[in-house]
């Protein structure tokens, strides 16, 4: 069985003494950090406080975002080795958010993606379809579409180990969650499209987690179907004790 992989964005939320006491809560109380891996995606001006509360415990710290340059002017921009250089060891690229709000391509995707890789952070590639192209039938091109366009060009060997979220649009921060069936099929799908481009194993090592109204009630369903191995909790991640929940239902299928 897979070690499951729950990462919580905590979004354009929260105070920094707010995100300090989360952190603290989650270095005390995470009892399954061998069973399963945990991250958090803070805001990034309060990624180094989150980074140094959390160095000694096994929970990863990642942006929500990241530039595909290294240096130069691009006002108001973070690089890939800014990030490693305050102690981030994990990055979410192209959320549905940036990707319809701020417009984000599979072409800017994918140089994140590379930058990422050449920055030494892993990773979270996120895809999914809106309500309208699920409604039209279009579930499956625009998640293909979106897998071809954000890992174009990379070898299998940069694909291993590499962590993609299946996140619904409609269903992140609307409390409408996919049913554990419909989500295990579009991550058959995922792997499936994974297993023709890069063989078997490589496709196995890839986890595929789930995100969309993730909360306590949910998760152990979810987490249960063979084909996910792990969340991408955004509102249920801002409060300890459902994130650590959360964590501990998966800590039963890791
Ligand atoms: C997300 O931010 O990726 C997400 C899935 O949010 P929520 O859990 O609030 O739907």
């Amino acid at each position: 069985m897979k070690k499951q992989y729950i990462a919580g964005n905590w979004k354009m939320n929260l105070t920094l003494d707010e995100a300090r006491d989360i952190a603290r809560k989650l270095c005390d109380g995470i009892a399954d950090a061998e069973t399963v891996d945990i991250g958090v995606f803070p805001p990034f001006v309060y990624l180094k406080d989150v980074c140094d509360i959390l160095s000694d415990s096994k929970v990863f710290v990642g942006a929500q975002n990241m530039n595909m340059e290294q240096h130069g002017a691009f006002t108001g921009e973070v690089s890939g080795g800014m990030l490693k250089d305050i102690g981030c060891t994990h990055v979410i690229i192209g959320h549905s958010e940036r990707r319809t709000i701020y417009k984000e391509t599979d072409s800017e995707i994918n140089s994140k993606l590379k930058a990422a890789l050449l920055n030494d952070l892993q990773p979270i590639l996120c895809v999914g379809e809106s309500q309208d192209e699920r409604d039209a039938d279009k579930t499956r091109e625009v998640v293909e579409k979106q897998l071809s366009g954000g890992l174009l060009d990379l070898k299998p060997e940069q694909v291993e180990g590499l962590t993609i979220a299946y996140e619904p649009v409609w269903a992140i921060g609307t409390g409408k969650t996919a049913t554990p069936e419909q989500a295990n099929e579009v991550h058959a799908f995922i792997r499936n499209t994974l297993r023709s481009k890069y063989g078997d194993d490589t496709a196995q090592s890839i986890r595929i987690q789930y995100g969309g109204s993730v909360n306590a009630g949910n998760a152990k369903e979810l987490l249960g179907q063979p084909e996910i191995d792990g969340a991408l909790v955004g509102g249920a991640s801002l409060d300890p004790n459902s994130f650590l929940d959360i964590v501990s239902k998966a800590a039963s299928f890791s």
